[in-house]
């Protein structure tokens, strides 16, 4: 159902604002310079804007900027910043237009800032269900909106498409893409193709059945939707593309809904008229708990190509079949012509999270390379037909566990990749990570509203160990997609980085999650610059320019998935950078003092607390992380923390939703009492032991 919020207007708001002052309607002949097709597309020559998701259609996340430059950098300093009143974590990539920031900040809220001062034109708040957060894999974030003839188009968490008007914020049209009240989300940022608005959805590590939808960017009106996965077999094929999926997948897959949801890159190609999503895992994560019979289960951890016209799967490139291992297809897609073997090629590139490169023919679909860039335990290579070399040892099973590299959190995510046509290099943050992929949860039972990993929460044993043996590092690469291999490398003392932009300044600007931000010179890596954020970075930054002075802008704040013993929560911020600026940032938190020993006592049995254990692991660990609140003000409480007094309120918080206004949801659908007991009992437990000296706490 649409709703319509207002009528078109006969009076543009900049002609109100300037009759109010007094100055003849006649005046205002000439309204600002809207975001249309034409400007999308010549979106590279506007050097002072970035007027959508990865600047361009290319999503190169290139800037032809140079005031700030290899040489100039020094006197880069902080020009403005604002404080996004949350500590959940920020991911997106701001859209500049003219002297005006958008952005969003977490659950789904967006503002639209003074691009030169940071002062706040305009915020709406689409007052997402808090509820919804239990459905967030990944914490309430957002990656960002897109701008389009005078609207700013936003996903929201609980699955709501908006159109906002981009002069007052207020909404114009509004449409649920989702089942409300289902496991789907949205996360990322819609894109603009042809006058139509395409979004995707997140969820599949719930039961949900992904796919993309373009509306009418005008009205709001489905223009097609078209899903990644066959549905329930009984019922009408869709398309001849599900069809043909359909045979990938056995036993009663549609039940766990399949997964499959394509939640970040979406990637409009106007040449070929072609639009490029990456689609996350099949779900659950385990093949056995999918069906009886290995299959490629198709289109999950795919790269597929649609016609932007009707939706229609063109063609697909599957980057792991039959997936074991939650390695989501779901990084930056770029796109390039580049000259491989003498021949121009038209492009899309991936640094996928399974650890290989991708280069794919863009118009066909047709690998052309596919080459490791991180450790990989799961494949020993690509064979002639473009299919990856599985590791049968690496599938774990209800019969046995093992380790993989890399973990679920992947050889790279979901941050921003740039690509620098002057260096033809794209620059990416790597992490070496193994996972511990335990034997399948004997007590696995599908339910819509839990999450479906099917990973066995009881499990405790040597192939953790063998992962935390393993010591996981982090990096920040620049590769060549031609010659196949790493130009330079940056070995970062954090495991998890952030999203990059190059200029043409022959600079790569990136952060860490502790906090540093840096520039790095594009051709070599030599570190030029840096500055101490005080708060964890994931996100991509941008470049843009107002008048005569180009600006550097990044958002502070690692996200809850973000689990880094080095990552430093604090107040989440925008942050903007020119040459000359001098302004201060508030101190960082302090560190946070030792976990004080519990003055509650809860009897319980070995057995109880394993219990308690695997329930915490399965509905409270996601966000009441042990190792990611190390400083005052961490986003969510670590529990261990507790008062008495808290704890003497336990079950109205947990399952009578008490502080359901601060971001925590009620689990009365999931949770009953003697259970909440159980998790009670095991953080107290687990209280104890980190508030003795000798147990190693994780204060800083
Ligand atoms: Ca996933």
């Amino acid at each position: 159902m649409i709703r319509i919020f207002a009528p078109a207007r006969s009076i543009a708001p900049w002609c109100l604002s300037l009759a109010a002052t007094g100055i003849a309607i006649a005046a205002c002949s000439s309204p600002p310079r809207q975001v249309d097709d034409a400007r999308l597309r010549q979106a590279d020559a506007d050097t002072a804007n970035w007027l959508t998701h990865g600047r361009t259609y290319s999503e190169q996340r290139y800037s032809p900027l140079k005031q700030v430059n290899d040489t100039s950098i020094a006197r880069l300093g902080l020009a403005w910043s604002v404080d996004m009143q949350t500590l959940h974590g920020l991911e997106a990539t701001p859209l500049v237009q003219d002297g005006v920031m958008y952005l969003t900040g977490t659950w789904s809220v967006v503002y639209a800032l003074d691009a030169r001062t940071g002062a706040q034109k305009w915020k709406f708040d689409p007052a997402a269900s808090k509820d919804h957060d239990k459905f967030m894999c990944c914490g309430v974030v957002n990656r960002g909106v897109a701008l389009y003839r005078g609207r700013v188009y936003v996903g929201t968490m609980d699955g709501r498409l908006i159109a906002l008007d981009e002069q007052t914020g207020k909404p114009v049209w509004s449409v649920q893409t989702t089942p409300a009240d289902s496991a789907y989300s949205i996360t990322g940022a819609p894109r603009i193709a042809g006058g139509k608005v395409i979004i995707g959805n997140a969820g599949s590590e719930f039961v949900v059945r992904g796919y993309v939808s373009a509306y009418d960017a005008m009205t709001g009106t489905l223009s097609w939707r078209t899903y990644m996965v066959p549905g329930d077999p009984s019922k009408p094929v869709e398309s001849a593309a599900l069809g043909r999926a359909a045979k990938t997948w056995s036993g009663e897959w549609w039940k766990g809904g399949g997964g499959a949801s394509p939640w970040d890159p979406i990637v409009y190609d106007p040449d070929l008229d072609l639009i490029y999503v990456g689609t996350a895992n099949p779900s659950p994560w385990y093949p056995e708990l999918r069906g009886t019979v290995a299959g490629d289960n198709l289109y999950g951890s795919s790269i597929v190509a649609l016609d932007a016209r009707t939706g229609e799967i063109v063609w697909h490139y599957q980057t792991t079949p039959g997936d074991a291992w939650d390695f989501d297809a779901t990084q930056p897609i770029i796109l390039a012509n580049l000259t491989i073997g003498g021949t121009a090629r038209r492009v899309l590139m991936q640094a996928n999270k399974n650890a290989f490169f991708y280069v794919i023919d863009r118009a066909t679909g047709k690998l052309i390379s596919a080459t490791p860039f991180a450790s990989m335990t799961w494949a020993t290579g690509i064979d002639s037909a473009g299919r990856p070399l599985i590791v049968q040892s690496a599938i774990a099973s209800k019969a046995q566990g093992t380790v993989v590299t890399p973990a679920n959190f992947g050889a790279h995510n979901w941050n921003p990749v740039s690509f620098s046509p002057t260096t033809g290099l794209a620059y990416l943050a790597v992490v070496d990570e193994g996972l511990d992929l335990h034997v399948v949860d004997p007590k696995f039972e599908l339910r819509p509203t839990d999450r479906t990993l099917g990973r066995d929460p009881r499990y405790h044993g040597p192939l953790q160990a063998k992962v935390a043996a393993a010591n996981p590092k982090g990096r920040l690469i620049a590769w060549d997609p031609v010659a196949r291999r790493e130009a330079w490398r940056v070995v970062h003392p954090v495991v998890r980085s952030g999203g990059t932009l190059s200029t043409a300044g022959n600079l790569v600007f990136q952060g860490r999650v502790d906090g540093i931000f840096a520039a790095y010179r594009a051709t070599d890596g030599k570190a030029l610059w840096q500055f101490d954020a005080g708060v964890g970075i994931a996100a991509g930054p941008i470049a843009y320019a107002v008048g005569d002075t180009e600006y550097v802008a990044v958002l502070s704040g690692p996200p809850a998935l973000y689990s880094d013993p080095a990552s430093r929560t604090g107040p989440n911020r925008v942050l903007v950078f020119a040459l000359g600026g001098t302004a201060k940032l508030l101190p960082p938190p302090a560190p946070r003092d030792p976990i004080p020993t519990p003055n509650v006592k809860i009897a319980a049995t070995t057995t109880e607390l394993a219990e308690g254990g695997a329930l915490f692991s399965a509905y409270c660990s996601r966000c009441h992380s042990f190792t990611s609140n190390l400083v005052k003000g961490g986003a969510v409480p670590d529990l261990r923390r507790t008062t008495a007094a808290v704890h003497a309120t336990f079950d109205s918080i947990v399952l009578g939703g008490a502080r359901r206004a601060l971001g925590m949801p009620s689990f009365a659908k999931d949770l009953n009492a003697a259970q909440v007991r159980l998790i009670q009992a095991y953080v107290v437990d687990e209280a104890q032991r980190a508030s003795k000296p000798t147990s190693g706490s994780t204060s800083r």
